[in-house]
């Protein structure tokens, strides 16, 4: 087994042996561009150290010396050689990037002898400075020391000799190493003198920080495997750090966070690499690098060019200048934003350097979502005064509490509290609390810190670099223009702007642009399956047709007798001791659903709107509570214990399983007459308006063709009726939900009846497992734990069995009626691994939740594709 390649020998293919960053960094070697010399050693060289727990093998360390050897040649410089020092950097790099999770080490090669010569030939302060970096990642990584004791030993030595690190001589500088050393002895450590043990150390590090808290947590959160271990780049050192013709940059070839075609990123000269991405100085714009250095400018945007057009996307590029010269230290595709996702495919489309289908598929559905986060309601922000302004670094707009660590608001969200993280800067300890946040703030900073890269990760509200606050995560308080908060403090946050509010600010969707729109017409060109929505309320249905809803799949019918008077009209009717008393609750029902559905097909007009009658058991809508039940039984005016001897009556057991659907349509016919006839009346006075409209009925809970037969008769012979009486006719459909097994099983009989058909795979998936849908909760979390269900099958269809009952009804079904339409409106329907399955069935179209509209548009697109 080859466990060491040089940069020259890998591609970017290589991934999975070399990691991302060593593949990227062998693709541009071999594409000519400026990479310090190096070497990767593999993965699996990880993998055999950890299995193995005994310390690097001899087998790799002779490939390690063989290529250290090799570098020296291509160098012309040599490890430990006081006359001509090579030095090298040790990187972690894992086949996907898992930003902060794991370590550096820069300046490896130095050592008490060879620091003073170093220092001969560049600078005292430019070698002491890159010693004493070394000695404290090398603390830091290898033995776990905190950062923090070498910090205050700087600061107290800058204090007592009255000026900056760099400003050291010698002698102060020779102090500083000695205080640096004893904080190892104090730790029970020595610091290795030779190159080839520091190298050894800080490999065994690398190896085994693929295995520290914050890499697992990760590794949980993103769903990475545990076996892929991580690779180790040892490359030749560059330093930005020498002199103010030099420094260190992250640039981005188009801006994550909007996507804008231009060059976008940081850069901050005389620094070294973990100075930007740890936020402690701000850094400047790297378009001030066009007056600073133009000629790297110039050489950095070719660069940039090139990248992307071997990759084919957006590139996140590290680079380094040392005395004027650009060197790359890495490529990635970079991550971005949702809208910045968006706009990136549609421009690269445009630019015609990638195709519609390639860009549709490069967008995550799931990503759409985001998209529509909600931002401030603009009326509530015109009486509000900022607190603090900072960089915006991931969008949304957030409200909660302020926390200071991530222990806390682990604490607080777990008593169901909202909590916005609020550090000085993030560190990778911190993602368990970033995670549960809602907004994450930092005070210190750029957009490509640890806690701008991890928000955006994980599309999380996000603003940094916000000088206003002085944070003390210590004593939890914030401070702004010398007021002092503390912890609990409710605030706002604006991600798209990087402003902070105090207190909590009302929210409501963002407008989304352009190339929002455009994605979403790309995607219906090649689409096969429609899109429509589960909708009711006027507000539901306008908001369904705005993100291109064909039309309405599902109105559920139930949902508009909640509203109160409404409620006490449908339990006069239930509780009714009459036919007299049935009647006149029946009449007040039938002007309330007459309006209703005038006002919902007035929006959906010619698109398809298919109402279902009725679906709930009959008990759902009384009182429960003795409180209720004396208020009903006096609004109603009748004695309390008449109403709950009714209560009595109705009872069931198993509800779910009882009088509801169209048990009920055939039991108490008025009610499925009620609603048809409000349907028919206010289709008929919308056609005479000059609107017309074809309304579409749909019955629940069918399993027997005598059933659906005798259901429809009540309904069409009470149309017949009206159109005698009102003397007009319209067109109307009449459909059934499919949604208990035994409907599939027989869907050739049902579907000689009607025009349509709906998989109500929230039902069937009840009925078909067995799982009542209303307490899965208790089991499901464990059943997926210990791999009993690969999925919760009410979120993603079960293609297995729920998904075998389908096709035999899909198949049946067009059987004996070919002009079939047939569509699923369970929740699953939104759902883009549920979609694929749905392709694959051939339904016509699939019905969800307004806001899940777009991301079912792009989930149809991508199972065509
Ligand atoms: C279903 O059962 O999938 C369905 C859409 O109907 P409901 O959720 O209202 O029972
Ligand atoms: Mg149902």
């Amino acid at each position: 087994m080859k466990r060491v390649y040089d940069f020259r020998e890998g591609q970017a293919s290589m991934n999975q042996l070399l990691g991302g960053k060593g593949a990227n960094l062998a693709e541009m070697t071999n594409l000519g561009l400026p990479v310090p010399t190096g070497f990767t050693i593999t993965t699996s060289a990880c993998m055999e150290y950890l299995e193995k727990a005994q310390g690097l093998t001899t087998a790799l360390m002779q490939e390690i010396n063989a290529a250290i050897c090799r570098l020296e040649e291509r160098t012309g410089k040599g490890f430990g050689d006081s006359k001509n020092l090579l030095l090298v950097s040790v990187r972690s790099g894992a086949r996907v990037s898992m930003p902060g999770m794991m370590d550096t080490i820069l300046n490896l090669g130095l050592n008490d002898q060879t620091v003073e010569s170093f220092a001969e030939k560049t600078s005292l302060a430019f070698a002491y400075d890159c010693y004493r970096r070394l000695l404290q990642m090398f603390a830091d990584v290898v033995y776990g020391i905190s950062p923090q004791y070498f910090a205050s030993e700087i600061e107290e030595l800058e204090m007592t000799y009255h000026k900056d690190l760099l400003d050291f001589n010698q002698k102060e500088f020779a102090e500083l190493i000695t205080r640096f050393k004893k904080i190892y002895t104090d730790n029970g450590q020595i610091f290795p003198q030779e190159p080839v043990d520091q190298l050894t150390e800080a490999v065994q590090s690398v190896f085994k920080s693929w295995n520290n808290h914050r890499a697992q947590v990760y590794r949980r959160l993103h769903k990475i495997p545990n076996d892929w271990g991580t690779a180790v780049n040892v490359q030749e050192m560059v330093f930005g750090n020498s002199g103010a013709n030099s420094g260190t940059g992250v640039a981005f070839t188009r801006n994550p966070a909007t996507g804008e075609a231009k060059v976008y990123g940081e850069f901050l000269s005389n620094a070294q690499g973990e100075d930007i991405v740890a936020g402690i100085r701000t850094p400047e714009k790297i378009s001030e690098l066009a007056d600073s250095m133009p000629k790297v400018y110039q050489e950095f945007t070719e660069v940039c060019k090139r990248l992307e057009a071997h990759y084919l996307d957006m590139q996140d590029i590290e680079f380094t200048v040392e005395n004027g010269k650009l060197y790359l230290l890495q490529t990635r595709t970079g991550k971005r934003t949702a809208k910045a996702t968006v706009k990136i495919v549609v421009d690269l489309v445009r630019e015609g350097v990638i195709s519609k289908e390639e860009g549709l598929m490069r967008v995550k559905p799931e990503l759409l979502n985001q998209l529509l986060h909600p931002v401030f309601s603009p009326k509530a922000l015109k009486v509000v005064d900022i607190l603090a302004k900072g960089l915006p670094a991931s969008p949304g707009a957030a409200t909660g509490k302020v926390v200071f660590t991530a222990t806390r608001a682990k604490e607080l969200t777990e008593l169901g509290e909202k909590v916005i993280l609020v550090r000085q800067e993030t560190s990778p300890e911190d993602i368990e609390g970033m995670v549960l946040s809602q907004a994450i703030v930092t005070s210190r900073g750029g957009l490509t810190s640890h806690a701008a890269v991890v928000a955006r990760g994980l599309g999380t509200c996000c603003v940094v670099g916000c000088g206003d606050l002085q944070v003390d995560e210590q004593k939890g308080e914030f401070h702004v223009h010398g007021k002092t908060y503390t912890e609990g403090q409710a605030i706002s946050v604006n991600g798209n702007t990087g402003e902070l509010y105090l207190g909590i600010i009302e929210t409501e969707l963002m407008e989304v642009d352009e190339t929002f729109y455009t994605l979403m017409t790309w995607a219906d060109e090649v689409s096969q399956l429609g899109v429509c929505a589960n909708a009711e309320t006027v507000k539901d249905l306008t908001t369904a047709l705005q993100f291109g809803a064909k039309g309405v799949g599902l109105a559920r019918t139930e949902h508009m007798f909640f509203a109160s008077e409404r409620l006490l009209e449908m339990r006069r009717m239930i509780l009714a001791e009459t036919p007299e008393e049935k009647q006149q609750a029946l009449a007040t029902l039938l002007s309330y659903q007459q309006q209703d559905f005038y006002d919902m097909f007035a929006i959906t007009k010619e698109k398809s709107l298919i109402v279902r009658l009725l679906d709930p058991p009959m008990h759902e809508f009384l009182p429960q509570t003795e409180k209720d039940i004396i208020e009903v039984a006096d609004s109603l005016a009748k004695p309390v214990t008449k109403v709950k001897e009714m209560i009595a009556t109705l009872h069931e057991t198993n509800p779910m399983l009882g009088h509801r659907g169209c048990r009920l349509g055939i039991t108490e016919p008025g009610i499925y007459q009620m609603q048809a006839e409000a349907i028919i009346r206010s289709c008929i006075a919308l056609t005479k308006a000059g609107i017309s409209v074809k309304p579409k009925i749909m019955i629940p809970l069918i399993g027997g063709v005598a059933e659906l037969v005798a259901t429809k008769t009540i309904i069409v012979e009470r149309i017949n009726e009206l159109f005698a009486e009102l003397n007009s006719e319209i067109p109307y459909e009449i459909g059934t939900m499919i949604e208990i097994p035994r409907a599939c099983l027989i869907a050739d009989k049902l579907a000689e009846h009607v025009d349509f058909f709906s998989f109500g795979t929230n039902d069937l998936t009840q009925l078909t497992y067995g799982y009542s849908r209303d307490d899965v909760a208790k089991f499901m979390p464990e059943y997926i734990e210990k791999h009993i269900l690969p999925h919760d099958p009410f979120q993603t269809v079960d293609e297995e069995g729920v998904g075998e009952l389908m096709r035999i009804a899909v198949e049946k079904g067009r059987q004996t009626n070919p002009s079939l339409s047939i569509g699923v409106c369970g929740e699953v329907g939104g759902d883009p691994d549920s979609i694929q399955v749905f392709q694959k069935i051939k339904v016509d179209y699939v019905s969800c939740s307004p806001y899940r509209i777009p991301l079912a548009r792009l989930s149809v697109a991508q199972a065509a594709i």
